[in-house]
């Protein structure tokens, strides 16, 4: 479908996890592996898109055919993700990015107390903001935003309500009951979007990923034929 149409979209994916600082040696993060994004960013360079990529920490260099910015933080995410965004037609948000961060990290490294076995450690965490919903609201007409959703349960629900409530035109929903999705080469998604629901089925991320890139870019010659 994307070749026939001759579109060549240039695409923004923002992926893996972020890291919160606690203290000179420690951050908060998450199980997110970057697989998905880096799958997004593989297809997306052999159609021959024009593809940048802001990634947090991963343990893989993306393909060489992208434009790679990489970060720590959800607030880098967010500087970097707008400057980068009116660049682009679509931006698919793929990154498990932490919800909160420390409001005020530790200067230097957070002792161990070797005379007792359970320590009470408490913090003041911070919301971080929603990079996902900052694209979908700051989109022109003719962009495409694409955000991702993990859940174990009522997965369609949840899902929809992800559509609405950040705003965007696609909700690529992962099902991770059983530890399915983290670091796995396999996912099982279905596609939300205002007027359809699309199930992939349990198959390879590098799959998945092919049919996301397609159905987004379907949303966008939707839109861009819809201003002609
Ligand atoms: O709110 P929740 O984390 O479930 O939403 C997941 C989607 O929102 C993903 O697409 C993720 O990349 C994006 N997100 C974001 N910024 C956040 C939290 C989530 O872009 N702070």
């Amino acid at each position: 479908m994307i070749n026939k149409s001759h579109i060549k979209p240039k695409i923004l994916v923002i992926s893996g996890p972020t890291r919160e600082r606690v203290d000179d040696a420690r951050f908060i993060s998450n199980y997110s592996s970057g697989k998905m994004g880096k799958c997004l960013v593989d297809v997306a360079v052999d159609l021959g898109f024009e593809v940048y990529v802001i990634s947090g920490p991963v343990s893989f260099k993306y393909n060489k055919g992208s434009h790679v910015t990489n970060v720590e933080t959800a607030c880098e995410m967010l500087q970097h993700s707008l400057s980068i965004f009116s660049k682009v037609d679509i931006a698919i948000c793929v990154a498990a990015v932490s919800d909160y961060r420390l409001k005020e990290p530790f200067i230097g490294k957070i002792k161990k107390d070797n005379q007792k076995d359970i320590v009470k450690f408490s913090c003041d965490l911070v919301k971080n903001p929603d990079i996902l919903k900052t694209l979908s609201t700051n989109t022109s007409k003719k962009q495409v935003v694409v955000g991702f959703a993990a859940e174990s349960e009522n997965l369609s629900e949840y899902a929809r309500q992800k559509l609405v409530s950040k705003g965007c035109d696609m909700i690529c929903a992962n099902c991770i009951s059983n530890g399915q999705t983290f670091g796995s080469g396999i996912s099982d998604i279905t596609i939300f979007t205002k007027s359809d629901t699309l199930n992939l089925g349990k198959i390879q991320k590098i799959e998945s990923a092919e049919k996301i890139i397609n159905k987004a870019c379907e949303l966008y010659l939707e839109k861009i034929q819809s201003f002609q």
